[in-house]
């Protein structure tokens, strides 16, 4: 009974609650940095491959001696560890992108994880629920979704937005049946739109501020240049108390979406609807729900090399950057004068790719996983794309 979904919900502790968990954040922190130093450790002058079974008897060990560390509940201590085990199993897989394990540095999100059997959880009605941590009592979260199955596992984690609560649940949902509809290519843009091959208009990305918020932003803005005029006639260019606290308003809606844990700032709601919308548009969370959810509808997702599918004819196949140059969202062939929306275009070769690639197997739930072609391999793909016909 593997967890098969993951649910994350806005915890509420309270202040008590809150300082512990600090506390044990940080514990756990410096637990797996000194867990990965041992390994790497024993590795370059035994070469000997410690794993979390054997590892597990040191903070036991250390849990007599060391006030800090007992304090953490030894259930969390195993599970640091078994995430160690994980964090190098994916490293030595070679089609997981993950590097050598990294060291936990102070300023990091806090993260606090557990397994299933330690935790229990209680709905307490239709918005709210409670899950016990063990040494800490009940805990109230916000229940914005149905948990839907078993705990496997929960992890407490702070960051600029506050406390969270994820579980891992073993649904039981298998994968559908196959659907046995029609196939199409999707050429995802850069940060605004995904085209699909048979669609004629592509589809754009939510705007990352809502209107409300834009509404703010330019409000921020406007008191933000009125004080500054102010400042310059009056005050010799230097910033107002007033002004700083402006200025920091405009910044923690406009800045990147990682927040600081230790100084949230003050318009959090507003900086986590811009942090969903900017994690909305991030490739790499847009594929990874693709692949769940196209499982769940009984689909098959193919990804394909993207190599040079903006430049190659979906009618003829020729590769050739002349066929965009200059004529910006235009795709014009330029030996069979083939033309298109340039982004259509690619979703068409996208989509013959993942035939040529997936085709045998469009029926099956295989995700192919992600290619990393060499140079060389490239120049190849590039011959190989090149159809026989051609002439
Ligand atoms: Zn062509």
């Amino acid at each position: 009974m593997k967890a098969d979904a993951g649910r994350k919900y806005r915890a509420y502790p309270t202040e008590v609650q809150d300082q512990v968990l600090v506390r044990w954040g940080h514990t756990a922190r410096a637990l797996w940095n000194v867990a990965l130093e041992q390994r790497v450790y024993l590795w370059e002058q035994r070469r000997y491959t410690l794993r979390s079974v054997e590892q597990c008897k040191f903070p036991t060990a250390a849990r007599t001696d060391l006030d800090w560390m007992g304090d953490l509940p030894a259930q969390s201590g195993q599970q640091v560890l078994r995430s160690l085990d994980r964090a190098y199993d994916n490293f030595w897989n070679p089609s997981h992108p993950a590097g050598f394990p990294a060291r936990k540095k102070r300023g990091h999100r806090l993260s606090i994880p557990l397994p299933g059997q330690a935790v229990e959880v209680r709905k307490l009605n239709r918005k709210w629920a409670e899950v016990r941590l063990p040494k800490l009592g009940w805990l109230r979260f916000r229940l914005s979704r149905a948990i839907g199955g078993t705990v496997r596992n929960a992890t407490m984690s702070r960051d600029g937005n506050g406390w969270h609560v994820s579980f891992g649940v073993h649904t039981g949902r298998m994968p559908d049946v196959p659907n046995g509809k029609p196939a199409c290519g999707v050429d995802f843009g850069v940060a605004a739109s995904a085209f699909v091959s048979t669609e004629t208009t592509p589809r754009l990305m939510a705007p990352s501020l809502k209107a409300k918020e834009k509404k703010r932003l330019k409000a921020l803005e406007q008191r933000k240049a009125r004080q500054i005029t102010y400042a310059k006639k009056h005050n010799d260019g230097k910033y107002s108390r007033r002004l700083r606290t402006t200025d920091l308003s405009v910044k923690s809606m406009t800045a990147s979406a990682k927040g600081a844990a230790e100084a949230p700032g003050k318009n959090v709601r507003a900086k986590a609807g811009l942090n969903r919308s900017v994690l909305d548009n991030t490739p790499g969370e847009r594929r990874r729900q693709l692949e769940y959810k196209a499982r769940m509808y009984g689909s098959v997702l193919v990804a394909v090399p993207p190599f040079h599918t903006s430049q190659t004819c979906a009618a003829c196949g020729l590769v050739d950057p002349g066929s965009r140059k200059g004529r910006g969202r235009l795709f014009a062939c330029t030996r069979c004068g083939y033309e298109d929306d340039a982004d259509h275009n690619a979703s068409m070769e996208i989509e013959a790719r993942a035939r040529r690639t997936g085709g045998s197997d469009i029926n099956s739930t295989r995700s192919i996983p992600r290619m990393r072609v060499p140079a060389t391999g490239r120049r190849r793909m590039r011959e190989a794309l090149q159809p026989a016909h051609a002439g």
